[in-house]
């Protein structure tokens, strides 16, 4: 027997108990006539005392040995301490050795196993079995662990099947490149990883199974820009004979029943909002909603009003920040900086700060009076004390750099705290969207999301205004899920083919095994996927998925540890029948 208890486990009421425990040595303090030991498992740590008088010297001398990270295991008595430590459940007592064995020796790690390490990121990934020894990292499994045990546990209670679906397929196009793998047995040909199992959930509608989730994982080669991993895990469903409402109360059920679970959290109905509203009022489709700060477009009061820079612009829009009219010219100079920069692209703002005394004082005063600033501050629902900053230029562009600077701004003031949730859904999406290099339409969702009905009619003539039966789950500013009613007749599918630029062979060659499952009874049906990384890591706190993997890849895409992607040897190949033959 290696242990008769684990080192988080032993208290007061067990002194005088004889145990035996084993774990990892986190820390020796050498004190001469005694030596402390820290003994450290999964379950918490546990304080050993190696004492010149009760303890055998030999075991004294053994202990002092002992190097960080060494494992071993003791046999000994619970005992009180004599200065007890309040900060650790095992605080109260220590264990009087009067066994030792090492059961391996370590090397010193490359960075500390504490909670704050030394350790940079790629170290603790080239490590990580290290890094996982440490409480934060440990404690982020444990908790995903913990959701993904809910998560099918409220969809199992719902009458949800399990059902795995093949990693081996052909291309799914969720807008990504492929993760492409070569066939030995069929020469020169390739299998696909799945960008998702979005046409084998449809097929299992086809089949009848109703209700389907699956933890999975899915596979896009994409630029992997900051907090994306090219391997994710999703939690996928679909469900047959439903309508959009079906699937909204469900899963807005599921999602409640995780904030109450694992956060204690109780949210009564989430907020629904249309695309096109979110993108007016908030200039993006994922609000955070967790402050307000909405925009107000202030282009009837403030365009053709003797300031040549609005005069021209197409949309004037802008936000009131709350108890920010106190601000230094250096403070409005580090705002005027930040959307300058290349990534937001702005040339400059405007701002308006609201002072108590109902007078306004703005960096356009010469050209805006203080009652067109009384205007521009009620538009914007601001208070006395608020700051307005105002932003001008074509619509889509301007919209997404005041999204930023609103977030930027809700950063610094501390309005994005991680134990407040604020989840809504965005609908009505629409189907498609313009793509000015291929110069056609791309599915915003996916080529399989059903039009609104009564859009049908947009189709043939501005289909860029057709609308979807197509849903986002966000949360804190990130889309944690989403998902769509399906098409599920064999026309509706060609023609959805056919303007997203796929020729007739083309859409056989690719997708004929789901329009020919549609010619035989194919159910109405829709469903959604949750991106489970991000989810954990929301619930979790923080803000990268990451710290939320055992094993994740850098942002190249590389796991250091194991270092892959990595060459293969000439016979791997020869049995492939490939050559390689890199192009620069
Ligand atoms: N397959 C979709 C995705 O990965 C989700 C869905 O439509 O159910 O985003």
């Amino acid at each position: 027997m290696y242990r008769s208890h684990t080192n988080g486990e032993l208290r007061i009421a067990d002194a005088g108990e004889d145990v035996c425990l084993s774990g990892w040595v986190q820390k020796v303090r050498d004190k001469g006539f005694m030596v402390w030991v820290d003994l450290r498992d999964r379950y918490g740590v546990t304080q050993l005392i190696f004492d010149g008088e009760r303890t055998d010297p030999s075991i004294v001398e053994q202990a002092r040995s002992l190097g960080r990270e060494f494992v071993i295991q003791i046999k000994g008595k619970v005992i009180e301490r004599e200065a007890k430590n309040d900060q650790m459940p095992t605080g109260d007592i220590e264990i009087l050795v009067t066994e030792l064995s090492i059961l391996n020796s370590a090397k010193t790690p490359p960075f500390t196993i504490e909670d704050e390490t030394d350790g940079g990121d790629e170290l603790r990934m080239k490590y990580r079995y290290l890094d996982i020894r440490r409480n934060p990292v440990r404690e982020n499994l444990i908790f995903r662990s913990k959701v993904t045990m809910e998560v099918r546990k409220y969809l199992s209670d719902q009458g949800f099947i399990d059902v795995e679906t093949p990693y081996l397929i052909k291309s799914t196009p969720e807008g990504a490149r492929d993760f492409v793998v070569p066939s030995r047995m069929n020469e020169g040909q390739f299998y696909a990883l799945p960008q998702s199992p979005q046409t084998f959930k449809q097929l299992l509608m086809v089949g009848g199974l109703d209700k389907y989730f699956q933890i999975v994982k899915c596979f896009r080669d994409e630029d992997l820009r900051a907090d994306r991993q090219p391997e994710f895990t999703q939690i996928d469903c679909e469900m047959a004979f439903v309508e959009q409402e079906d699937i909204l109360h469900t899963f807005e059920g599921l999602v409640k029943y995780l904030l109450l679970e694992t956060k204690g959290v109780e949210i009564k109905e989430f907020p629904r909002m249309s695309y096109d509203e979110a993108i007016k009022t908030y200039g993006n489709d994922k609000p955070d909603i967790r402050f307000d700060m909405k925009f107000g477009e202030l282009n009837d009061l403030a365009k053709n009003k003797g300031f040549g820079v609005f005069d021209a612009q197409e949309l004037i829009v802008g936000i009131a920040v709350p108890g920010c009219a106190g601000y230094s010219r250096k403070q409005l100079d580090k705002i005027i900086d930040f959307v300058r920069k290349p990534q937001i692209g702005a040339n400059g703002l405007i701002w308006v700060k609201c002072n108590e005394d109902g007078s306004y004082k703005s960096s356009v005063d010469k050209f805006f009076d203080q009652e067109q600033l009384a205007t521009w501050a009620q538009r914007l629902s601001a208070d006395k004390g608020d700051l307005l900053l105002v932003m001008a230029g074509p619509t889509d562009k301007v919209r997404s750099q005041l999204s930023s600077l609103r977030m930027e701004m809700a950063e610094n003031l501390g309005l994005r705290k991680s134990d407040e949730f604020a989840p809504l859904w965005v609908l009505d999406f629409p189907l498609l969207e313009w793509d000015d290099e291929s110069e056609r339409y791309h599915a915003m969702h996916h080529p399989f999301t059903s039009p609104k009905p009564e859009d049908m009619h947009l189709l043939d003539t501005d289909p860029g205004k057709v609308r979807a039966n197509a849903y986002d789950m966000v949360l804190n500013g990130n889309e944690i899920g989403g998902g769509s009613i399906r098409i599920f007749d064999k026309e509706t599918q060609a023609r959805m083919f056919d303007l997203l630029g796929f020729t007739k062979e083309e859409a056989i060659d690719q997708f004929g095994f789901l329009m020919n499952a549609f010619e035989y009874g194919a159910p109405p049906h829709g469903g959604l996927a949750f991106g489970l990384d991000r989810l954990v890591s929301i619930l979790g706190g923080q803000e990268t998925i990451r710290d939320f993997i055992a094993f994740p890849k850098n942002n190249s895409g590389r796991d250091v540890m194991i270092d892959a992607p990595s060459k293969i040897d000439e016979e791997q190949l020869k049995e492939l029948q490939l050559k390689i033959d890199i192009r620069s």
